[in-house]
């Protein structure tokens, strides 16, 4: 943004410039003076004019001034017919007559103006589509792709994974655009605008694409913000174009991505918000509200941003119809990778249920990922067949980075860190309630420099007091431990801090988990800063309850600081073989864990 920013203020600056050139050198021809003709005549009888050249539209010439110095000068001609006459009279040494240029030059003139112009136009405009996109069509013309998937692969539900309700929902758009005449026929009424909302990477893309494969319709696709950054007009003057291209093609799905990119509320922020995104924002609400029951056309919009679309465009008869798409459960995880896992070769030990059990959190195109980077992973080590260890790698790479290859860790500090993890690990082990330890590291990874990895047995979507409370004390178990061994500790804990802050905060504002605030919420909604709302929109909590919240996470936090403490003190020896043993192999695995742990209770 601030790159074009720079380059179209240069463009600017540049075209500025030469406008004022080519003025220059239009305005001021040679040093000549302009005289009535009276002085003309006059010079002329009294012998001082050298030169003239007579033009139907201007005399110039030369003349001597007292001090004998030759001066140009120009004036305008009178019907005079006894010019010539004077002119030998006063045996001027050299009369001519010129061409009528004028017109040519005033020709010329005009057309190096409207050069200047399509040149400038061509820079700002042209240029900048080619550049932002694969092919300007023309000026105003809407970017929209429409996508042949007869050409491509057609994409159909079958390619998306792990989001059957969904699917389910947009089943009815497919059926509508298959027979549009069949709905109208019963009266139904169908959605016009249908907005798709989740979290990035969850298939909004995919799904859009998906109702066109099903229904057998074209699919136009284009992204808002494309629209936004365009000049003035041609944000609105686009999107008419993308549903004049749709009409046409009726039925089609149109596809508009980053639907928050104009949908903003309006009148929002600084200055009553972004004129192009509004012209455009009108014109896109123009062209709903214009939708004909039976053009068979249905708009599908996605945006990761629903809480900050305009109202307007939630109303009836507009994006009426609101689909979540939800980050995929463990099931929808497995056939996610299933899916993908369909054009790589997959070697017997790529047990897909157990990576699905690995990846909580991820997103479908992190999924995606883990099959890609791993097929990446198995040719690079000239394997036949992706395998179990090639996708945990990939895993671990889309969590936290590329592994570093070279140790630059000191042995002294990979002691404290194995003390660090194994404080994590060895705190999760003995409390009950947490995610049981999958793996230990201290190959360090992205920033971090070693980690824990907890798995859940299962996803879970109710967690109790008890286990926020213990995973607070697994979180503070790298810091007690470094703590407890060295009588210091490092900086290497600043995320586990953060992350157990924001936990005990939540715990208190959000979850009525702490006697003092009592059940209520004292969130604060999750919006961006706008002027406007902030003024009209008085919330928050007093100032004495602001010092309540702070005293609660900072007692919550202290408590899971104790009980960590506690835990590793009583099995300091525990923890002694656990980072002795991590310490020299790098890497423990659950299993290595627990042998460890019962040996040394045993
Ligand atoms: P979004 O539009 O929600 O950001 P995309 O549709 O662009 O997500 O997803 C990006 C890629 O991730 C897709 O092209 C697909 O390969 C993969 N993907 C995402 N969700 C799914 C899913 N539910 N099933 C299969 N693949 C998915
Ligand atoms: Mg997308
Ligand atoms: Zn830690």
């Amino acid at each position: 943004m601030e790159n074009k920013n720079v380059k179209q203020l240069l463009v600017w600056g540049l075209s500025f410039l030469f406008i004022v050139m080519v003025f220059q050198n239009l305005k001021a021809p040679p040093i000549e003076k302009e005289i009535p003709y009276s002085e003309f005549k006059a010079k002329v009888r009294s012998g001082e004019v050298t030169q003239v050249r007579v033009r139907p539209d201007l005399i110039r010439g030369e003349y001597k001034d007292p001090g004998g110095q030759a001066r140009k000068f120009k004036t305008l001609p009178m019907p005079d017919l006894k010019l010539v006459e004077d002119l030998e009279l006063s045996k001027v040494p050299l009369f001519q007559g010129d061409p009528d240029r004028s017109w040519v030059t005033s020709l010329l003139v005009n057309l190096g103006w409207i050069g200047l112009f399509f040149l400038l136009w061509w820079i700002l405009v042209v240029r900048q589509v080619q550049v932002g996109g694969k092919q300007a069509m023309s000026f105003g013309r809407s970017r929209a792709k429409m996508v042949d998937d007869k050409k491509t692969k057609k994409t159909t539900f079958a390619d998306v994974a792990g989001c059957d309700e969904s699917k389910e929902e947009l089943q009815e758009v497919v059926e509508f655009l298959k027979s549009p005449e069949r709905f109208q026929k019963l009266g139904g009424k169908m959605p016009r605008g249908v907005l798709l909302f989740g979290a990035p990477g969850t298939g909004k893309t995919l799904l859009a694409r998906a109702v066109a494969g099903e229904a057998g319709v074209p699919f136009f696709m284009a992204s808002a913000s494309e629209f936004v950054e365009m000049f003035v007009g041609v944000g609105a003057s686009r999107v008419r174009d993308l549903f004049d291209q749709a009409k046409k093609a009726a039925p089609a799905v149109i596809f508009v991505d980053e639907l928050d990119a104009v949908g903003r509320h309006r009148f929002a922020g600084i200055g009553g918000g972004h004129d192009e995104r509004e012209q455009t924002l009108n014109q896109l609400l123009i062209e709903l509200d214009g939708f004909e029951q039976n053009q068979g056309i249905i708009l599908i919009a996605a945006t990761n941003r629903p809480d900050v679309i305009d109202p307007a465009l939630l109303r009836p008869g507009r994006f009426d119809r609101q689909i979540f798409i939800p980050l995929p459960h463990l099931k929808g995880r497995e056939d996610i990778l299933r899916v993908h896992a369909r054009i790589v070769k997959m070697g017997p030990d790529g047990d897909l249920a157990l990576i699905a059990r690995r990846t909580a959190g991820f997103s479908g195109a992190d999924l995606a990922n883990v099959i890609n980077e791993s097929a990446l992973l198995a040719a690079r080590r000239n394997k036949e067949a992706v395998g179990l260890p090639d996708l945990e790698e990939s895993i671990e790479r889309i969590m936290a980075g590329p592994q570093k290859r070279s140790n630059l860790m000191s042995d002294a500090e990979k002691k404290v860190v194995a003390y660090h993890e194994c404080g994590h690990a060895l705190v999760a082990k003995l409390l009950p309630h947490t995610d049981p330890v999958h793996k230990v590291s201290i190959v360090s990874r992205g920033h971090a420099l070693g980690y824990t990895l907890q798995l859940p047995k299962e996803d879970k979507y109710l967690t109790t007091r008890t286990e926020l409370a213990n995973r607070l004390a697994v979180l503070l178990g790298g810091r007690s431990a470094e703590d407890m061994v060295f009588a210091e500790v490092t900086s290497g804990s600043s995320d586990d801090l953060a992350k157990a802050t924001s936990f005990a905060t939540k715990m208190v504002v959000e979850l009525g988990m702490s006697e003092r605030i009592g059940p209520i919420s004292l969130k604060k909604p999750d919006q961006e800063v706008f002027l406007g709302r902030d003024i009209s929109q008085k919330g928050g909590y007093s100032e004495r309850t602001a010092e309540i919240i702070d005293e609660e996470v900072k007692r919550i936090v202290d408590e899971a600081a104790a009980k960590a403490r506690e835990l590793l003190h009583k099995n300091a020896k525990i923890l002694e073989e656990l980072a002795a043993k991590l310490f020299e192999r790098e890497v423990l695995s659950g299993e290595d864990i627990d042998a460890i742990v019962q040996g040394a209770v045993a």
